[in-house]
């Protein structure tokens, strides 16, 4: 079930504004296509989600079309496990690219054709530096580059190592193909490029067809061009790549020329966002999984409970422009509490059960009592049955012996209210040989059915409670931050694993839920009362089912406390 949070269309931003101009210039006939071109090296995260929003919402505004292309061109490092969840994620994000999806590698021969096109052309050559010289040579930001002594190279000489090179005749290293710049420009990416290398290294489409690879920069621009994209989006740290995009683009022959136009990247405080480092979580065991649900990838989020409405909310929300900024993962959860909460059904869970014994309910015997599951008079999600009987279960924490007088929980002596059920009134404290109290028996005020006292008595606290005779077990699951700090990674010399949280995932493996949500479903989520949102768990090993807390709650048992009065 989704509900749409904002239906307001997303507010301008500069790259908007820029396709807006070209499609009324009538720019590319007025058409505008899009890509989002992830490498698959990793699962997808919430940076690549507000790129994904970004490129479709796009093209879907200007009834252009946005392709889903893997830049596959790092054999060693990407999966076929990759390519899949990404497309999983991307359709669950609730986009489609249709016909359009495409991947680097089905063009290797037109690129490797391209290539020795621009040796012919004498703007490219064959050089055969160890990578200690090639950085020598490249000169630094404040020292121009020295031209390579390949540089010359006969075009003939060129184009037949190149083509040894793609037939296997030597080692990894030995040779590379470079563009031909211009060694003293101001931008390193100018300084004579490699473009092609060689690597002996199976790939996930091709198999063993190739032992030479195109680099990324030679490849995106000319993959972006075949395809027919318009407008090639992407962040900022590419912008030093744009004359190099453009200069490729402008070297072959081709007829098409995209728009390469850069944008800040989404940073996401107490987390980090790069897929090297969420790897390394999960390589090193950090976390369980890539899709662990205190991970910041897609497929975290969707099993943690957070809505895809959510996020294409939040994506549209923080906007799109060229500044750096570090998003408060506050807003990411607001946003998926507003989508959530009316929608949520409200039920009642004990996280950590303390048994309580109603002496004064007749032995034997229950009763069910219908409660509504959405408190909001304008949001009609209909009502359960909730059984209530002598024995009951309440949280560990909503009791307290020798309570101040600013506990408004259960103690000795004190009169409560259960939710939607009784008053009751803490009688006697039964302890185990350590000490620790294993039960409470209480008395209750059959007046006050429905926790309302017909002679208007009030009491402070209200509990959530769960029947004993009828309370499903789980397992819960509990999940905080998975940082302690806020930027985890801006210190170079300390790991971001120093920073990670110890306490990010608590687990309450004796958890007592109300029977209603024996027919929990995946995807749906609810409200425990008191304790946040939770939902049920997709791909659990344990006995019991389990449930995730999606997201805490806000301010919203204030709220009931004051309706009650
Ligand atoms: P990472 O640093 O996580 O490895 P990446 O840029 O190498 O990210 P790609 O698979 O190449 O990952 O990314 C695909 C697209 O998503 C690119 O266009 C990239 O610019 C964009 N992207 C990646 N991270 C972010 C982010 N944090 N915010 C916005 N867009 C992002
Ligand atoms: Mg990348």
């Amino acid at each position: 079930m989704c509900t749409t949070v904002s239906k307001k269309k997303p507010a301008p931003h500069f790259i908007r504004n820029m396709i807006t101009a070209d499609v009324n210039a009538g720019k590319n006939q007025g058409q505008v296509v899009t890509r989002f071109p992830p490498e698959p090296n990793g699962y997808l995260h919430i940076g690549h989600a507000k790129s994904i929003c970004l490129n479709f919402q796009i093209a879907g505004e200007f009834d252009g079309r946005c392709h889903l292309r893997f830049d596959d061109t790092n054999p060693e490092k990407e999966d076929t496990e990759y390519t899949d969840s990404i497309q999983e994620d991307v359709r669950w994000l609730g986009f489609d690219w249709g016909e359009h999806l495409h991947h680097a590698a089905d063009y290797f021969d037109t690129l490797y054709n391209y290539a020795c096109q621009l040796i012919k052309d004498s703007k490219a050559y064959i050089c055969e530096l160890t990578p200690e010289q090639m950085r020598e040579y490249r000169g630094t930001l404040k020292a121009p580059g020295k031209n390579s002594p390949y540089r010359e190279r006969p075009i003939e000489d060129s184009l037949d190592i190149f083509t040894r090179m793609k037939a296997g005749e030597f080692e990894d290293g030995t040779y590379v193909l470079r563009a031909k710049i211009d060694m003293s420009s101001p931008n390193i990416n100018m300084r004579d490029p490699i473009i092609y290398r060689i690597r002996h290294a199976e790939h996930h489409r091709t198999g063993n067809d190739w032992c030479i690879y195109p680099t990324y920069d030679y490849t995106h621009c000319i993959s972006d061009a075949l395809e027919g994209i318009t407008h090639s989006l992407c962040t900022l740290e590419f912008e030093d790549h744009r004359p190099l995009y453009d200069w490729v683009l402008n070297n072959i022959d081709i007829d098409c020329h995209p728009q390469q136009i850069e944008f800040s990247r989404l940073a996401l405080n107490f987390t980090v966002t790069s897929k090297r480092k969420l790897n390394q979580l999960v390589q090193e065991d950090f976390v369980d999984s890539w899709n662990d649900p205190r991970m910041p990838t897609v497929s975290g989020m969707r099993r943690r409970g957070y809505p895809a409405t959510a996020i294409r909310d939040f994506c549209n929300r923080i906007g799109i422009t060229k500044k750096y900024n570090n998003i408060s993962l506050g807003l990411l959860e607001t946003c998926v509490r507003e989508a959530i909460d009316p929608e949520a059904r409200r039920v009642m869970a004990v996280l950590k059960p303390l048994k309580v014994v109603i002496t004064n309910y007749p032995e034997g015997e229950s009763e069910q009592l219908d409660c509504p599951y959405h408190p909001d008079k304008d949001i009609d999600l209909g009502s359960r049955s909730v059984p209530f009987g002598r024995e009951l279960y309440i949280e560990q924490d909503d009791f307290m012996e020798n309570a101040p007088s600013k506990f408004f929980r259960l103690s000795e002596g004190r009169e409560v209210r259960l939710r939607y059920a009784y008053y009751i009134t803490c009688n006697e404290v039964i302890k185990n040989d350590a000490g620790e109290v294993i039960e409470l028996r209480c008395t209750y005020d059959p007046e006050t059915k429905g926790g309302w006292a017909k002679d208007g008595r009030k009491v402070k606290g209200t509990l959530h409670w769960v029947s004993a005779a009828d309370a499903l077990d789980v397992e819960v699951r509990v999940y905080d931050r998975l940082f302690k700090v806020p930027h985890p990674d801006a210190d170079k010399e300390v790991s971001f694993l120093e920073h990670l949280n110890p306490d990010s995932l608590q687990i309450c493996d004796n958890a007592k839920l109300e029977p209603s949500l024996a027919s929990a479903k995946i995807d749906e989520r609810y409200q425990f009362e008191r304790l946040g949102y939770f939902c049920l768990d997709t791909d659990s090993s344990t006995d019991k089912p389990v449930f995730n807390r999606t997201v805490s709650l806000r301010d919203s048992w204030a709220k009931i406390e004051k309706e009650l009065g």
